[in-house]
């Protein structure tokens, strides 16, 4: 027990240096910084015989690599990624400051806490603790302190890949997000996430007539069109999929036999999910089982007393796995109908969805390491409909999971709230389950 202690102390100090850290990425390249916690891995790893790499893919957006050599090299290599980015915050509407990473009561506050410094910290962790031990695995270990994922991961995971695909050469990689408890009548089901949407970013540009905005009989008004426009996007529902994680997911919460089947008919799913409690079960239905559309930015307009003749609308599109930009830009015409014609679609971003099967070696070590962590839990593979690093290795056919353990201290309904939003915490329990969880799955299944 003393050592399990340790873990969840080490865990907590490094959580804090992270979030300290303050790594936040606007989106803009120049943001970031992750470098200031590169610097403190290596800090952190200095002395424990670990080899550690660094990667830059510009100034102060740095990545590391740390590893374990295998003993057999035809053995299956295991990645564990965690990013050191974090988005904006606003501390005006938090409880504690966001980027001070307060320990009160056995929880560790922060931006961060929860996406994902507390598994980039666990993973090191249990890095550190199995390189101290002489850990000597058959394959390789390999630790991925990632950055920039917050914005895409063109300046980390999806640089890596490109250009130095040696570093993150892996088999099989494990990162975020995955394993809040959620209480069903029979035990805790533990999300793995084993697939995403592919996201899909389209500028719709609305064109018009200038003229004089005393005289507007008969004009030809971008920004009324445009209005219509968006108006139609947000209208826009394409026919409802019902993916096997989907279902498999529903199945496993235990919900009533009317509930459980109205969620998985592609014929019902969205009516249901339009008046059903709750929300946050609401809005997963509808994200995991169509391709989305959300108008998000609107630019127009030159002057108050000017007709606009040119309107920019951003639409954010998350396709469902196997549905390709292509098939995206089909549905926005379907969506704009006799509209088409007057908008011009530019591609911003066009990415396919991604897949694993949790039917591997690596999932079977997952669901013996986590059923002997949590007692009565069963490992249920599910989409996640944000984006990860994740797609970038499974783009390439390598599995990919977004998995780590969580206490039911802080309730499954609270963790879509503080992903992204206000008073995002971890409590040090949980941190304590994953850094155990990694060590166990690396001598799992490295052996
Ligand atoms: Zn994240």
């Amino acid at each position: 027990m003393g050592d399990d202690r340790n873990a969840a102390v080490e865990a907590t100090e490094l959580l804090r240096t992270l979030i300290r850290n303050g790594c936040v990425n606007t989106g803009d390249p120049a943001s970031g910084h992750e470098a200031r916690s590169v610097d403190a891995l290596e800090d952190f790893f200095a002395g424990s015989g670990l080899a550690v790499e660094r990667h830059e893919s510009l100034p102060g957006r740095m990545s590391l690599v740390a590893r374990i050599e295998g003993r057999d090299p035809s053995a299956p290599r295991l990645m564990l990624m965690g990013h050191t980015d974090v988005v904006p915050a606003n501390p005006s509407r938090w409880q504690r400051d966001p980027f001070g990473g307060e320990l009160v009561d056995g929880i560790v506050w922060g931006r961060g806490a929860i996406d994902m410094l507390n598994l980039t910290a666990t993973m090191a962790v249990a890095m550190r603790r199995l390189a101290r031990s002489g850990f000597r695995p058959r394959g390789t270990l390999i630790y991925l302190a990632v950055a920039d994922e917050e914005a895409g991961g063109v300046h980390g995971a999806g640089y890596l890949t490109e250009h130095r695909p040696e570093a993150v050469a892996a088999d099989y990689v494990v990162t975020e997000s995955g394993g809040v408890p959620i209480p069903t009548p029979s035990g805790p089901v533990l999300p793995a996430a084993v697939a995403e949407k592919g996201g899909n970013s389209r500028r719709l540009v609305v064109s018009g007539t200038p003229g004089h905005g005393s005289r507007p009989l008969r004009t030809d008004n971008a920004l009324v069109t445009a209005a219509e426009v968006v108006r139609r996007v947000a209208a826009y529902r394409p026919r409802a999929r019902i993916l096997s994680e989907w279902r498999g997911y529903v199945e496993a919460l235990g919900l009533s036999p009317e509930l459980t089947g109205a969620l998985t008919d592609p014929d019902r799913v969205y009516d249901t999910a339009l008046s059903m409690e709750p929300l946050s079960l609401a809005r997963s239905a509808h994200a995991c089982t169509h391709t989305t559309f959300s108008p998000n930015v609107v630019r127009g307009g030159v002057k108050i007393n000017v007709i606009p003749d040119r309107v920019e609308i951003d639409v954010d599109i998350r396709a469902l796995p196997g549905v390709t930009p292509d098939e995206v830009d089909a549905m926005l015409a379907e969506a704009l109908g006799d509209l088409a014609p007057r908008v011009e679609i530019e591609r911003l971003r066009s990415q396919m969805g991604s897949r694993s099967s949790l039917d591997t070696p690596l999932g079977d070590a997952i669901r013996r390491v986590a059923g002997a962590l949590v007692p009565g839990s069963r490992v249920v593979p599910t989409m996640t409909s944000g984006g990860t690093d994740a797609k970038y290795f499974r783009w390439r056919g390598i599995t990919a999971y977004g998995f780590g353990l969580h206490s039911p201290r802080i309730p499954a309904t609270e963790y879509p709230l503080m992903f992204h939003g206000h008073d995002e915490r971890v409590d040090v329990e949980s941190l304590r389950l994953s850094a155990e969880m990694w060590e166990a799955l690396c001598r799992d299944f490295l052996g």
